[in-house]
């Protein structure tokens, strides 16, 4: 019976090693948290989804140079005289249409170098971190705000204001040459009447 019993001490002490631990974690604060349920609290300066605000966007293309590994790509237009785009938020005056802004998250390695030149800080990490996919396509982030109308509408204004532009061009070009051959021309006659005189006289 004795050694029943210190058999069984034995075991009861060794299961109360074990479990030391277990039972010191029931009386501390949980450090895990019940994720998706509760989201964890995230430093002030991370990095995650990137987010373009376009009604601030100038079209400078900064953001777009600054990236090492070319994930943002940006296409531009210039406005026709007459248009007005507005100003941003921090009173800078828009003079170009953007007719694309993709950003290629995929791609994208968080560094934050797009985010430094904005002159008028329209472009930022987000705190969204949860945003995977299944297709591959969906990771290509498109910013643009125009339909794709009004995009043909501007390339297509632009391109009739530069013909317009250029034929003006040629005209004035074309006067001007009309012009110095005209006198050009008046020159060489009134040089022949000049050289006429004295013959005339000599007779
Ligand atoms: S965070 Fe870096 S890699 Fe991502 S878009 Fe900006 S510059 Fe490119
Ligand atoms: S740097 Fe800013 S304003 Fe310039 S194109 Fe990029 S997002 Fe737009």
């Amino acid at each position: 019976m004795k050694n029943y019993i210190l058999k069984f001490w034995r075991v009861f002490f060794t299961i109360m090693i074990g479990m030391k631990v277990t039972f010191r974690h029931l009386f501390i604060p949980a450090v895990t948290i019940q994720y998706p349920t509760v989201k964890p609290e995230l430093p002030e300066r991370e990095r995650n989804r990137l987010y373009v605000n376009m009604d601030d966007c100038i079209g400078c293309l900064q953001c777009e140079r600054a990236c090492p590994v070319n994930c943002i790509e940006i296409e531009i237009v210039k406005s026709i005289p007459g248009e007005d785009l507005g100003i941003t938020s921090n009173g800078k005056k828009k003079a170009l249409w953007v007719t694309k802004f993709d950003i290629d998250i995929a791609k994208c390695c968080y560094c934050e170098l797009c985010v430094f030149p904005c002159p008028t800080d329209c472009i930022y990490m987000t705190d969204v971190y949860e945003f995977s996919e299944f297709e591959r396509d969906n990771f290509i982030y498109d910013f643009v705000t125009l339909t794709h109308e009004e995009k043909e509408e501007k390339i297509k204004n632009r391109e009739e204001f530069m013909i317009k532009k250029e034929a003006e061009k040629t005209a004035v070009a074309k006067k001007k040459v009309e012009e110095e051959a005209k006198k050009k021309e008046s020159e060489t006659e009134s040089e022949n009447k000049t050289d006429d005189k004295p013959e005339k006289n000599k007779e």
